[in-house]
């Protein structure tokens, strides 16, 4: 059963903001390539809900997308299955075009139309997970269990290899042949090294641990005139339109007294949930501080503060607004 499931991560859905909120610039060029790039990886892990459905549901627990902090460094993880006799991690690719595995000198070359790419070893990624884990495991829960790592290719790129005789290629599965691999890894392994009891235990314990990855790098640069404000409408997507009474109206008809709550999410993803009534006026275009205020006080978990000093603390719940 999954524990952490198939998920949009946060700084994907970061970029996706950022894209539509960032006027046409430089930024806006780099936002779209990284976004595309995100967006292609996911793609290539929901691929796998199929494959990992297989998988009998009592015995599993499946992360997707697990980012663990090991006191130094952050470590991602785009697949952990684990139960009671070995953990295993996928590190999935979804790159077209021909590629090669370099096992000598440690990188992927991606071959596509005129281009060539260089890319970090996967088969070296995934095997420096499973020690990161492994350390990780054995050092907050004294735990020792094999940790078993595979490359899982999701796309149909032509694959080659440079040293058919190196035995680290046998990580590299192609998704089609997922489903036979898994069997096959869990047929390898019999005894126990945890109890169920426990192995609950290092589940929570890995969710409790998870540290979703934000991206501030952009946001960080960004200055106030490089976004652009105001609610956007859900119909014709014009930005901005304006609350006239009750409602936030656009000329193609579109009249809805809770349009703010996507404006809002924009600038949760944006900014964080930090906010003021100046700042949430000035996002969403309002002139009316007690209309703000009104908002604030519908959406925020808490807040600190006096009067202008006041800062909300916006609810993760508007994270779920589309
Ligand atoms: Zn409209």
């Amino acid at each position: 059963m999954y524990v952490k499931p198939i998920q949009l991560p946060y700084h994907v859905s970061q970029l996706e903001v950022l894209i539509r909120r960032v006027k046409p610039s430089a930024y806006r060029d780099d936002l779209t390539s990284l976004y595309k790039r995100a967006m292609a990886g996911f793609r290539g892990e929901q691929s796998l809900d199929y494959p990992l459905s297989y998988l009998p549901k009592d015995d599993f627990f499946i992360f997707h997308d697990l980012r663990l902090f090991d006191g130094h460094h952050h470590f991602q993880i785009d697949f952990l299955i684990l139960c009671s006799r070995f953990a295993l991690i996928l590190e999935v690719k979804n790159i077209i075009g021909k590629l090669t595995f370099d096992t000598d000198l440690n990188q992927l070359i991606r071959e596509v139309d005129d281009s060539t790419d260089v890319f970090d070893d996967p088969i070296l990624q995934a095997e420096n997970l499973n020690m990161q884990l492994l350390d990780w495991l054995e050092r907050y829960y004294g735990i020792s269990i094999p940790i078993v790592d595979r490359v899982v290719i999701a796309s149909s790129a032509q694959l080659q290899v440079t040293d058919l005789k190196n035995d680290r290629i046998k990580k590299i599965v192609r998704r089609a042949k997922l489903k036979a691999e898994l069997l096959q890894v869990n047929q390898q392994f019999s005894k126990d090294y945890v109890s169920y009891e426990s192995l609950k235990k290092v589940a929570d314990a890995l969710l409790a641990n998870h540290q979703t990855r934000v991206i501030k790098k952009f946001t960080t640069k960004l200055k106030p005139n490089d976004i652009i404000k105001g609610v956007q409408c859900p119909n014709c997507d014009t930005v901005p339109i304006l609350k006239m009474k009750q409602k936030w109206v656009c000329n193609c008809g579109h009249a809805s007294r809770n349009t703010h709550l996507a404006a809002l999410r924009d600038y949760f993803l944006i900014y964080g949930p930090e906010i003021t009534n100046q700042k949430c006026r000035d996002f969403l275009l309002l002139k009316s501080e007690l209309t703000a205020r009104r908002l604030l006080h519908t959406l925020c978990d808490y807040f600190e503060g006096k009067n202008k000093a006041r800062i909300y603390y916006l609810s993760r719940d508007i994270l779920h607004e589309n």
